[in-house]
């Protein structure tokens, strides 16, 4: 793969290895302009690569280096995302200037990308990450247009597709104002997977963010339908299912 270099003076000192790659879109109307702002030393933000639309991929800080992409952010009791991750910024205006599906030449750009920095860090499927899944509450990139399953396809985390149970063996979807056991379970099993959800209390605002996050990466199909936010069948059944397969890969 040819890197363009771009370099970028927004980066300070990692204090180990990187062991995440958190994957993000730029949001913004052009590639040059989100470009200009990932360069431009006011802007104090970066990322280590952007991979644009006709696959073309700029590199902006070095591996080693902890670039500025993630902001405040979670990920199972990390809060120094960018300090332990590498930023990858795709080009896509986004869900604020016209949010698009991701061309396949784009996407093959970013799975070339993610064989190079595995190859190079010790880096595990279920730590390849959207930016919506370390910062829920702030952000919803690269969204759910964003082809997780084809990259798992290629080798690059985790996707799961498990049969659903009867219908109604799981009763009702769980959603706001919802409380009890279920809801306990669905909030433990979040914060398991690495969400930042404390749990305990009722289906209040900050699960149905969090259950929106996970449904954007592992479940896209019910983002803009009734279903999202909320905790049906499937998404409770996907999300036990990524767990077992994760403490499987654990063991
Ligand atoms: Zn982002």
């Amino acid at each position: 793969m040819s890197l363009i270099d771009k370099p970028s003076p927004n980066f300070n000192e990692r204090k180990g290895p990187p062991d995440m790659v958190v994957l993000h879109y730029t949001g913004m109307e052009t590639a040059k302009a989100a470009l200009d702002r990932l360069l431009d030393p006011d802007a104090k933000v970066s990322a280590h690569y952007v991979v644009d639309e006709d696959g073309s991929v700029y590199a902006l800080v070095p591996e080693e280096r902890r670039a500025w992409h993630a902001g405040v952010s979670y990920w199972r009791g990390e809060t120094d995302i960018n300090g332990c991750s590498i930023g990858v910024e795709i080009v896509n205006p986004g869900h604020e200037f016209g949010y698009r599906d991701f061309p396949a030449i784009q996407i093959d750009a970013v799975i070339g990308l993610l064989d190079g920095i595995r190859e190079r860090w010790d880096i595990a499927d279920s730590r390849i990450l959207g930016h919506s899944d370390v910062a829920p509450a702030r952000k919803e990139d690269p969204g759910e247009r964003f082809p997780w399953k084809t990259l798992a396809d290629h080798g690059h985390g985790l996707w799961v597709e498990p049969d659903l149970p009867p219908a109604g063996a799981m009763g009702p979807p769980l959603g706001p104002g919802d409380e009890g056991l279920g809801v306990f379970s669905l909030q433990s099993a979040l914060g398991k997977l690495g969400y930042n959800v404390l749990g305990g209390g009722p289906y209040d605002d900050e699960t149905l963010t969090i259950v929106r996050a996970f449904q954007r990466h592992w479940l896209p199909e019910v983002i803009g339908t009734e279903i999202e936010g909320r905790a049906d069948a499937a998404t409770r059944v996907r999300l036990m299912a990524l767990l077992r397969h994760i403490t499987l890969l654990e063991v």
